[in-house]
Formats: C-alpha cells, structure tokens, sequence
C-alpha cells in the first residue's frame, strides 16, 4: 500500500524508521548523511590517509558512499583508498566486482589482495578439508579472523591512518550480546573504542554505526549505489541465532535496537576506565600483529589447522 513520506509529507515512503515514521528517499538520505558525518567528523582529520574496507556488499558500500560524499562536502582534507580482501571464497566473485565497478564509478583507487597471500589459507582451502580441526568453530571463525587480521595488515602497509568499516547498528548490537554471552571482557573493552592501544592497529571508524540494517537496504537500491545485496551461504555460528533472537526482539517491541545502542555506548563508555586495564594489547610471538593474548587468534587458528594437515 502506498504511505506518504511522514517528514516531508510529499514524496513516497521506502521505509519506516525506529520510531514507526514513514521516510522517503530525500528523508533517509538527510539521516543517513547527519548521521554518518557525525560519526566521520569526529574520527577523520586534515590529511589523513583513509581505507575504507569495501566488502562490495551494501554496507561496506555505502560507507565508501558517505566519506566520498564527506570527502567533497566537508571541508576536512584527507586522501581515500578502498581495500578489498578476496578470502577465495567460491561465493565472493560478484561482490568483488561490485566493489571493483563502485570504485571505478566514484574515482577512488581500489586495493585488492587475496587472504591467501598474507595468511597462507584461503576460504577454499578451507571448504576443501575433510572436517575443521574444533568441531566448536565454524568457517566464519577462520575467515573472520583471517580477514581481519589481513585488513589491517594491508591498511598498515598503505599508511593509512583511520579504517572505515561498514557496521551497522544491528550488526553493532548483536556482537555486543556475543561478547556478553561468551563473558569476553577483552573484547567488551576494545568494542566501539575509537581510539587505538597500539601502533600496529589501525583505529576503526564506523560511519554507518547508527543506522539500521533495513534502513541501508532501502537507501542503497532506492540510490542504485553498487552493492552486491546478498548474503554468503556459508554464514554459521553464534551469531546467526544471535540475530534471529535480536529481530524476533524488534518485532515484538518495535524500536528494541536503536533504543538500546545508546545504553550499549553508555554501558562502555563508564566501564571502559575499569576495563582500560585489559585495554593493552600484545604483538603476537609468532607474527608479529597486534593481539590480544601472546599468540594471536589467527596464529592460533593457523597452527590448529596444520596439526590437522
Ligand atoms: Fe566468511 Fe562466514 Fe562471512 Fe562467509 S559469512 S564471508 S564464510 S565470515
Ligand atoms: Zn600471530
């Protein structure tokens, strides 16, 4: 049924906000932009070298779409690269090159490097074992380590000096419950830090931290930004029962997510000064990337699956 725009009372609605109000796509774009500027002004200073880690999915491309248009509209002057990590997944293809037609499209220069050449396992390799070495992990576990640890590798070889990332408040929301659930307090107080603890690590920014998931589907197809807008058939693990309970919460109490980010972010913030003594980080014994423990997770990753091998 067609709903009018309850802000500007003139267009066609594409979504509903948290709030039950009907928004059309000059009204989301005006959300869309204060908020993620806001979160951009306060990270990103004059000559900065920024990355933005371009997935090719829609959140990941919308965040390469807000700098860009932070870029020309602010008067902050910094410089802009995008970095693709193939983790050689059989499924990536078309996201890759959504990513690699979005970058051509703004004029901004895109990095792509494959995981297996940094970390020496590729999500094929994976998908190849006969069985994974922990029956308690999943192939997210491996390829979201992985990947991340080559994220910031490839952005630290670049020089840059912020990471942008494309979480989104529901994507926010559910790994601060994960990390509640698994009681990991290291994580908790490294979680939505803006600031870095150590060198190595290059400090995240993450533009698109207010906005709803449903909110970024709508602006990205009403807006034809390229996006592959799909999800991997490989996703497993805690966090999918996660999400399904969290939206199951946000049927039945409309507005549940954006109402609690702010106690999240408040939670965090007063306890991050208790927690700032498991702030430090560690550089991994075995190569030499900033870790949490001695060995880093992708180090302990790597080395349960050669004893597999
Ligand atoms: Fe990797 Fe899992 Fe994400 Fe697929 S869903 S890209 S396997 S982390
Ligand atoms: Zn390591």
């Amino acid at each position: 049924m067609r709903r009018i725009c309850d802000l500007c009372g003139s267009s066609d609605a594409i979504v509903t906000s948290s709030s039950g109000k009907a928004m059309c796509e000059g009204c989301l774009e005006r959300f869309i932009i204060r908020r993620s500027f806001a979160e951009l002004e306060a990270s990103i200073s004059d000559g900065d070298l920024v990355v933005v880690a371009l997935s090719g999915g829609k959140d990941s491309s919308l965040a390469l779409w807000c700098v860009y248009k932070y870029r020309e509209l602010s008067s902050v002057e910094f410089s802009l690269k995008a970095v693709t990590v193939d983790e050689g997944s059989p499924y990536r293809r078309p996201a890759i090159e959504a990513a690699r037609s979005l970058c051509r499209e703004l004029g901004v220069e895109h990095v792509l490097v494959n995981m297996k050449d940094y970390q020496g396992i590729s999500v094929s390799d994976l998908l190849h074992l006969r069985r994974l070495p922990n029956r308690r992990r999943s192939i997210c576990t491996y390829c979201g380590v992985l990947r991340r640890q080559t994220l910031n590798m490839v952005a630290r070889e670049l020089g840059a000096d912020k990471v942008i990332t494309g979480h989104n408040l529901d994507d926010v929301i559910q790994t601060f419950f994960m990390n509640m659930v698994r009681g990991d307090v290291n994580a908790l107080a490294r979680f939505l830090s803006r600031a870095s603890p150590i060198r190595e690590l290059i400090p995240r920014v993450r533009p698109l931290l207010m906005i709803r998931e449903k909110e970024i589907a709508a602006f990205v197809i009403a807006r034809g930004i390229t996006a592959h807008v799909g999800k991997c058939p490989m996703a497993r693990g805690m966090r999918i029962r996660v999400r399904r309970a969290l939206d199951e919460l946000e049927v039945s109490s409309r507005g549940f997510k954006s109402k609690t980010l702010p106690n999240v972010i408040a939670i965090l913030d007063k306890a991050r000064f208790n927690l700032s003594k498991r702030l430090s980080l560690y550089i991994c014994e075995k190569c030499g990337e900033p870790s949490a423990e001695k060995i880093c997770k992708a180090c302990q990753l790597k080395m349960e699956l050669k004893d597999l091998a």
